[in-house]
């Protein structure tokens, strides 16, 4: 290496070839370079630390490159690496499949892998659309929340309501229905217009972030009114596909989003958090009900969808390794207290007038900062900037600032996130 080389900054190599996911390159040239990470800490080139208040995307929920996952994984690749998972299986699938059954909302059977939250969410549409085609419905129609989002494949998003970068595909989109999210006001209108509308007897199939939309900046709703419109739609045979790729494995406070209600989906969605950050991997979980429309003499019944690194045994590893440290008291209690920490900042931070609104559920905690429309153009990045200053990585989302920190955050860490936030209320 030359020392022209030795020198050259990773933010600036990055240039050259590559291109980078949501990004206008024009507008936003420059990529941080990140060499390390531990726990709740991200490092970066100049050897700068930030606390990772976004979990990189609410994945590595207990912690970066964790020791007790690491190990696991490190052990399981010298034995048995990657497998084509059609026609044969191994001990890290069925091990975790019978390990995850146990937390599942006890109507869910059946796994089906794929590779993240988009194919996750794109095989739980395949199923509700081949389960009534197998059946002989004429159900081709999808339902889902206005402001939803379910990934970036095509019918993923078909069903994403957060649109506004879909333009050029849209005339390629399944065919979807939106509703609003229920609230107390729009409850009683929204279940008379659906009770109407199933008389058309074509919705397959409703997808839904349960109680909290990530993308659509942790908006919340309640379980009450969102159990409503789960249980008309059963009624009205529409299979339940409960997105819970952010939601997913202990966020809310429970395992699942869908355990605070008595609805369960038929079909369930998870990734990100499933194998802690470490590895790549979706899963689309279903009842037995769904999985025997599929279930016949005749081949074309079966669900043809399928990706090379399907279950992957090092993915199942980590997944079996974040399974058991999700279960274990020392998380749960991290859990507690992260929850607790959050309650009392909120205590503090919602008298102030810069503060239009906050909610929390679980470790997810959001508020929305008081803001001028014509104020809002730069606001994310100013935001960004200040929050990188003060060491820490936060992404908000027009004038919603969240965090969604590790279960594995200290408290000084946390109080980092808290103090940052505090000064930037003051700023606005
Ligand atoms: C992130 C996310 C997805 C998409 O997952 P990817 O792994 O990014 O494809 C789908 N649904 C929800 C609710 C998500 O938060």
């Amino acid at each position: 290496m030359s020392d022209s080389e030795a020198v050259e900054k990773l933010s600036e190599r990055d240039k050259k070839h590559l291109w980078h996911p949501l990004t206008q390159h024009k507008t936003h040239s420059t990529m941080l370079g990140i060499t390390k990470a531990q726990g709740a800490l991200l490092y970066d080139e100049d050897g700068k630390e930030y606390v990772d208040g976004i979990s990189s995307w609410y994945s590595c929920m207990y912690g970066h490159c964790n020791p007790f996952i690491l190990e696991r994984v490190m052990e399981q690749m010298q034995s048995l690496d990657q497998v084509v998972f059609s026609g044969f299986t191994h001990e890290p699938a069925v091990k975790l499949s019978e390990e995850l059954i146990k937390i599942l909302p006890e109507n869910q059977e059946k796994l089906f892998f794929s590779d993240n939250g988009s194919t996750s969410t794109e095989v739980g549409i395949k199923m509700a659309l081949q389960y009534h085609f197998n059946k002989g419905g004429k159900r081709n129609v999808m339902l889902a929340f206005e402001e939803g989002f379910h990934g970036d494949t095509f019918g993923a998003m078909s069903v994403s309501g957060l649109s506004v970068y879909n333009g050029p595909f849209e005339d390629f989109f399944i065919e979807v229905e939106r509703i609003p999210v229920p609230t107390s006001e729009n409850i009683e209108p929204l279940l008379k217009q659906l009770k109407k509308r199933m008389k058309k007897n074509n919705i397959a199939g409703f997808i839904y972030e349960p109680l909290v939309q990530g993308a659509a900046a942790m908006k919340m709703h309640c379980a009450e009114h969102l159990e409503k419109v789960l249980s008309l739609l059963k009624e009205h045979g529409v299979l339940l596909i409960a997105d819970e790729v952010m939601t997913g494995f202990g966020k809310t406070g429970r395992y699942f989003a869908s355990d605070y209600l008595e609805t369960k989906p038929d079909i369930m969605c998870l990734s990100k958090a499933l194998t802690a950050g470490l590895i790549p991997m979706g899963l689309t979980t279903c009842s037995e009900e769904v999985y025997m429309a599929f279930y016949s003499d005749d081949v074309t019944k079966g669900l043809f969808h399928g990706h090379t690194y399907t279950a992957n045994p090092l993915a199942c590893t980590a997944a079996l390794a974040a399974l058991e440290l999700l279960q274990t008291d020392a998380i749960q209690q991290n859990i507690q207290e992260i929850s607790a920490w959050h309650r009392e900042f909120d205590e503090e931070i919602k008298q102030h007038p810069q503060v239009a609104n906050t909610r929390q559920l679980g470790v997810i905690y959001a508020l929305d900062l008081n803001v001028q429309m014509e104020r809002y153009g730069n606001l994310r990045d100013k935001l960004f900037k200040h929050f990188m200053n003060h060491g820490v990585f936060l992404r908000p989302l027009g004038n919603t600032i969240y965090i969604l920190a590790p279960y594995v955050t200290t408290k000084p860490q946390m109080e980092r996130i808290y103090s940052a936030i505090r000064s930037v209320v003051g700023l606005v």
